[in-house]
């Protein structure tokens, strides 16, 4: 197994992580657990979970009795998150945490899916990290990180603002283009990074021939391609993999044993494939971002992009709710006037107020089949 350091910790990080929120039956306790053993077993060392992921933590508790055994001899590390937004549920969260895990500490606690600068002025105002510092000098936590879907400036800003450790972050090759300051930023402060979400949220694996453009070697997969490609970059310390049975495991683990650096030009060609193949998609470079009724283009677009991949309607509104927190009841897409300055704007010439008047339709059906 490949392996990085974690930011300035001294922890030596599988570079493959084990995202615990893919599981394919929950309810299936052995099936999960022994799915976590397997995966300790091939090496991989770092363990991601939340609360908001089903059984997750306690199906991790139950891998973790076995593995705590043989922690000394082979040591692993245990991430998982809060939404709490004031001392007394981030205490809470973890406590909930630990007793599910049956873990005495965490390595890295997240302040959880900060979805925008003013929410995570809130959570700071009302003691959140201050909280976090308290659970750190009583041993219960060893990290303090943070998770967050903004675009790649607005998490730049936030890392200057607070010496978190961590920073745990949409990237793949398909989204690279949100989150590039973001990244250059944890390098600058010497961050871990961990990237979520590096196939796509599944969308790499199950469009092989649309993203065949990742693979440089005639022996991988697409899926190796893609990891490979987040090995590649010195920013990234662990690329986190959601996984539901044991060949996505040996696949990813495959990735990690065969990697050899990738040359500029093999990463240009990435890059630039993705232009060629996705020329109706958008990139994410965000020159449209300057909506005069403050429209957040880029995270419509961005949820519009998983309409085009196949991903169907539904696709699209998950995309908008768990992604960007974009909720059905969100109205607005009602104030574009078809001005018509973005699309002037695009580098990609996408027709946005005719894909934005699209998504707006989509979540008026989602909303009305709700309530029925
Ligand atoms: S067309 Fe709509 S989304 Fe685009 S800039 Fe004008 S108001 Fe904003
Ligand atoms: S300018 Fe075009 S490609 Fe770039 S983020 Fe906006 S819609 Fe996407």
């Amino acid at each position: 197994m490949l392996h990085k350091l974690y930011g300035k910790t001294g922890i030596n990080a599988s570079a493959i992580g084990f995202g615990a929120m893919r599981f394919l039956d929950q309810d299936n306790t052995e099936q999960c657990a022994s799915l976590v053993k397997y995966a300790y077993d091939k090496g991989i060392t770092y363990f991601d979970t939340a609360p908001g992921y089903g059984k997750s933590e306690e199906l991790l508790g139950v891998a973790f009795k076995t593995m705590l055994k043989e922690r000394a001899q082979r040591p692993f590390t245990v991430s998982s998150k809060t939404f709490g937004s004031d001392p007394s549920s981030v205490r809470r969260d973890l406590e909930t945490s630990l007793t599910r895990m049956g873990l005495e500490y965490l390595d890295f606690y997240h302040m959880w899916c900060i979805l925008t600068p003013e929410a995570y002025a809130e959570r700071k105002r009302n003691g959140a990290l201050k909280e976090f510092e308290k659970l750190k000098d009583e041993g219960l936590i060893r990290h303090i990180c943070v998770s967050s879907h903004m675009t790649g400036g607005d998490i730049g800003t936030l890392l200057e603002d607070y010496p978190f450790e961590g920073v745990l972050l949409g990237y793949s090759a398909m989204n690279f283009a949100y989150r590039e300051a973001a990244l250059d930023a944890a390098a600058k402060a010497g961050l871990g990074v961990v990237a979520m979400n590096p196939l796509g949220g599944g969308l790499i694996p199950r469009e092989p021939e649309r993203f065949d453009f990742v693979r440089t070697r005639p022996d991988e997969t697409v899926v190796e391609g893609a990891l490979r490609f987040i090995l590649n970059d010195p920013r990234i310390t662990v690329a986190l993999v959601g996984f539901s049975d044991t060949h996505q495991v040996d696949e990813a683990v495959r990735a990690a044993e065969g990697f050899q650096p990738l040359s500029k030009e093999q990463t240009g060609k990435i890059r630039s494939g993705l232009q060629a193949a996705f020329n109706e998609l958008c990139t994410g470079c965000q020159y449209c971002d300057q909506c005069p009724q403050g429209i957040p283009i880029p995270r419509y677009l961005d949820a519009y992009n998983h309409l085009l991949l196949g991903d169907g309607p539904q696709g699209m509104i998950n995309r908008l709710k768990w992604h960007w927190g974009i909720s059905l009841e969100d109205n607005t897409l009602d104030r574009c006037n078809r001005c018509g300055l973005c699309e002037t704007a695009c580098t990609q010439k996408l027709p946005i107020p005719d894909r934005l008047a699209t998504i707006r339709d989509e979540i008026a059906k989602a909303r009305l089949a709700a309530k029925q």
